[in-house]
């Protein structure tokens, strides 16, 4: 296919935004070509500024499990938008979503709205510190929180395409209160809890790991968690930035019936808009300032355009069979991958956790981030390509997961695997 119009302004846009792109993968480096300009999207598609279009399993990232500009959802921002886009003072939206997360998450008792992922994490452990006294936090090595600094201490996904653990600009002394163990070793984590006795103040985990790929929680690793915390006193935040609404309406605490003391939601309960959410027990959230002394603040944040983008969203999503469907959806998709990918010379393993998926290039199973780095990043890049020129957009890197939306046809997804047979073939 031809990218010319994406090449101008891939071009243009390294002129005035440091490497073309707000977001750094988006600029695809580790796949070895310049970045689609995107015009327009809808359901399933998205249609780049060469006016080509693409059956789309990047989704924004995660957000859209609707598919690109549901009739509701755009209706529900353009009714907003003519109320005003921001009052900074508080809106009867904001309780209505709020009630509609509780509802969703029976261990969120209060919530805050954000803007983003980044700042959800970030606050909810700035409170658990505050709550706890404690300045240490256990995260796993190739998991994405944002990119708060304390965060960003072998941060999988993009850190992870770049190949920087660790972004030069983080003092070494906030880092060293970040603890990083092996996703899935519950023995690792009990030896370093047992290690900083009355030191960490949470453990904070994506549940199913998206952004080294798709890596779900081994049998007991998040109950195990769970028991660790409860007796050492330790908040357990558990990031659905990704998973929540995705893996089923009460995201991955739902499916794997553990429940965290503080969660963090972004992606989809925005519809498409900057929204993050952090919340949990009353007396952690109560601890937030107005209430408490724990400072946390946004000019936007409860934004009416996005809570009313996030309000439709939810209510469509609430609808009976919706997760019915995705899961059909990717468990069709996930058969014809594997039964493409094992005509390839290479070994693949393919992972799914509903409407989240990945092809690793490696033998499996991926249980975390150092078995994900074995996958053949090169052979990736070579698949990515092809699929990327007959017409299917995949996340431009092996270390994110792709997305189904409910806007996917039949026909969609044959064509999706008639591709991914040359693409596997030619590998
Ligand atoms: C995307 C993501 C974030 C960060 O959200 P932003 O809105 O990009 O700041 C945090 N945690 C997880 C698990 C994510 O997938």
């Amino acid at each position: 296919m031809k990218h010319d119009c994406s090449h101008d302004y891939f071009a243009k846009a390294k002129e005035v935004i440091p490497g073309g792109v707000n977001s750094p993968v988006r600029a695809f480096k580790s796949v070895g070509c310049d970045p689609l300009f995107i015009e327009r999207a809808e359901g399933s598609r998205i249609y780049d500024a060469d006016h080509q279009s693409y059956i789309d399993y990047v989704g924004s990232w995660g957000p859209m499990i609707l598919g690109h500009c549901h009739p509701e959802v755009v209706r529900a921002i353009q009714d907003a938008a003519v109320n005003g886009a921001s009052f900074g003072a508080p809106t009867y939206k904001e309780i209505e979503l709020a009630e509609m997360v509780c509802e969703a998450y029976p261990n969120i008792e209060k919530v805050r709205m954000v803007s983003s992922g980044t700042e959800a994490t970030m606050s909810a452990i700035r409170l658990a510190r505050g709550c706890t006294g404690r300045d240490k936090i256990l995260k796993f090595d190739g998991c994405y929180h944002g990119h708060a600094d304390s965060l960003l201490v072998k941060a999988g996904s993009g850190a992870a395409t770049f190949g920087v653990p660790t972004s030069p600009g983080i003092p070494a002394d906030f880092a060293k209160y970040t603890l990083t163990a092996t996703y899935n070793d519950l023995d690792e984590v009990k030896s370093m809890v047992a290690a900083n006795k009355n030191e960490i103040a949470c453990i904070i985990l994506e549940p199913i790991a998206g952004n080294m790929g798709c890596v779900p929680p081994q049998p007991g690793f998040l109950e195990g968690l769970r028991e660790l915390c409860t007796a050492e006193g330790i908040v357990l935040i558990i990031d659905e930035v990704m998973t929540g609404f995705r893996v089923a309406f009460g995201g991955a605490q739902e499916r794997f019936n553990v429940r965290g003391d503080l969660v963090c939601l972004g992606k989809i309960i925005g519809g498409g808009l900057p929204v993050g959410a952090f919340g949990g027990k009353k007396e952690l959230m109560d601890q937030l300032s107005p209430e408490g002394g724990i400072y946390q603040a946004g000019t936007l944040s409860g934004n009416p355009l996005a809570m009313s983008a996030g309000i439709a969203t939810l209510k469509l999503l609430k609808q009976e069979g919706f997760y019915e469907q995705i899961e059909e959806k990717s468990a069709y998709l996930e058969a014809g991958l594997r039964q493409a990918a094992s005509k390839s010379a290479i070994p693949t393993c393919l992972q799914r956790v509903g409407g989240m998926f990945c092809t690793y290039f490696c033998e499996g199973p991926v249980n975390n981030f150092s078995d994900a780095s074995k996958s053949d990043t090169e052979a990736f890049s070579r698949y990515f390509r092809t699929m990327l020129d007959s017409g299917i957009n995949m996340a431009p890197s092996q270390f994110e997961a792709g997305f189904m939306s409910v806007a996917h046809t039949k026909q969609d997804l044959d064509q999706t695997i008639e591709a991914a047979e040359k693409a596997f073939a030619l590998l």
